[in-house]
């Protein structure tokens, strides 16, 4: 017969673990998770994280009714190798996610594998429904569509707006400065079929909002993973009319200020279905912004460089949690965490027990999100195969260092660049001569993972 005193440790441990977990025993249904993924979204875009002209009410709302993560990590510099690691909680080289060409293109013939396997198809073992609206870019061939990993329902474009361009565009940069739809012959999806082509890319922000919204009234009555990937701000840049010439940021600003309007739709469908305090809803970008692009581009703050590259503004993201009564409010987490910890998360918070038959990547943030400290203490910063940074703590030490776009082979560094992030988040004061013990501990873990890292052949090079 189990002792009195045993009892009492599992209460405790229960309790220890009750913050976010609400559906343990008592209740059957899981939570609700959307993911809101902004393209090229720079970590001084918001208003809530200082930018001075771009008005995002909405995205400030949701952050004074929960957390703001300032150290938050996407997975990758581009959209592709950024897109699988958060769908597969796996690092891009380990599933040839990654390669010279960086990224899926309308000619290209691979995709995310079969046996990869995602949070979708995760969370339907427990009677999720699911949905990828926006923009996929993991393979736009039939067997790689997201209805092959674990999406019921798909609504949006399978690779970047910026692609099939029109011969008789304007040429270069031009297309973009005044970009129209007709200049690039985008197709949109409807799960398996082109529904327009070329696509309004006026209407995507909006449309996307639309979708969303039905889906999560037409799926109230039960678990629902929604992950909604906007094309914007990716450029070329588009938005409404209802907010064309808004913004005093320009058109980069008018399509953040819409953006932010659908965030603002969604959570208040979440609130109007009363599914606020079951829903776990994450705002972030896929990868830093474009800064080749001018002020097309968006801007990385304080952090230096943007997409493409890894210094911090290539990968370290403007990120939001919210659900209420949950998530505390008006928080802010400086705790290291990542797209690659949203699978062990998500599946904690459902129940369901993640992949053992693979090395995963990310780590459980449940407690983060509840106000608590992070179990992920080091960030891998990888550029195709190649690492070229490693964070632990609060060090940062680059062996490679390579500007985003317009620099044919990285520089090599022997030592290592090192900045402390906490004391030098914009990395200017290169710290390696003082610092020799800490060189020494961040070699050794690089010894340790390269020594685990079995990649995958490139799928984005096929
Ligand atoms: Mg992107």
């Amino acid at each position: 017969m189990r002792s009195y005193c045993g009892w009492c440790t599992i209460f405790v441990f229960l309790c220890a673990f009750a913050p976010l977990r609400e559906n343990s025993a008592a209740e059957e249904r899981p939570p609700n998770v959307v993911v809101i993924f902004a393209d090229d979204l720079g970590y001084g875009d918001l208003s809530c994280f200082g930018h001075p002209t771009i008005k995002t009410p909405s995205l400030d709302r949701m952050a004074c009714e929960g957390m703001r993560l300032t150290q938050f990590y996407s997975a990758a510099e581009v959209c592709t190798p950024s897109r699988a690691a958060l769908l597969t909680g796996r690092l891009p080289p380990r599933n040839g996610q990654c390669g010279s060409r960086r990224v899926y293109f309308p000619d290209s013939k691979g995709g995310l594998q079969a046996d990869e396997i995602t949070i979708p198809e995760l969370l339907k073992t427990k009677g999720y429904a699911t949905a990828c609206i926006g923009k996929w870019h993991l393979g736009h061939l039939p067997q790689f569509l997201p209805g092959k990993h674990g999406f019921d329902y798909f609504y949006g474009t399978p690779y970047v707006n910026d692609m099939d361009r029109v011969p008789t565009s304007p040429k270069g940069k031009a297309a973009y400065v005044a970009p129209k739809s007709e200049y690039w012959n985008l197709p949109l999806m409807r799960q398996t079929e082109i529904i327009e082509r070329p696509a309004n890319q006026n209407l995507f922000t909006r449309r996307y909002s639309e979708e969303a919204v039905r889906f999560i009234r037409e799926h109230k009555d039960q678990p629902f993973f929604l992950y909604l990937a906007h094309n914007m701000p990716h450029v070329p840049l588009f938005r409404s009319d209802e907010f064309a010439g808004k913004s005093r940021r320009g058109l980069y600003g008018d399509v953040v200020e819409e953006l932010d309007k659908s965030v603002g739709t969604v959570l208040d469908a979440l609130r109007e279905t009363n599914l606020a305090d079951r829903t776990l809803v994450i705002f972030t970008s896929d990868n830093g912004p474009w800064l080749m692009y001018n002020e097309q581009g968006g801007s990385a703050g304080l952090l230096r460089e943007g997409k493409g590259s890894t210094w911090e503004g290539g990968m370290r993201e403007p990120t939001i949690a919210w659900w209420p009564g949950k998530v505390p409010a008006g928080s802010v987490s400086q705790e290291l965490a990542s797209t690659l910890d949203f699978l062990p998360t998500f599946c904690a918070l459902a129940g369901v027990e993640a992949p053992k038959d693979r090395q995963l990547d990310g780590y459980d943030i449940t407690s983060v999100l509840s106000g608590g400290a992070s179990q992920r203490k080091e960030m891998f910063y990888y550029r195709s195969y190649d690492l070229m940074a490693v964070r632990v703590g609060p060090w940062k030490a680059h062996f490679l260092t390579q500007a985003g776009y317009g620099q044919p082979k990285a520089d090599p560094h022997d030592p290592p660049l090192l900045f402390n992030l906490d004391v030098d988040p914009g990395e200017n004061y290169n710290v390696a001569e003082k610092n020799p013990a800490v060189l020494k501990e961040i070699k050794a873990l690089v010894e340790k993972h390269r020594a685990e890292m079995k990649a995958a052949p490139s799928q984005v090079d096929l």
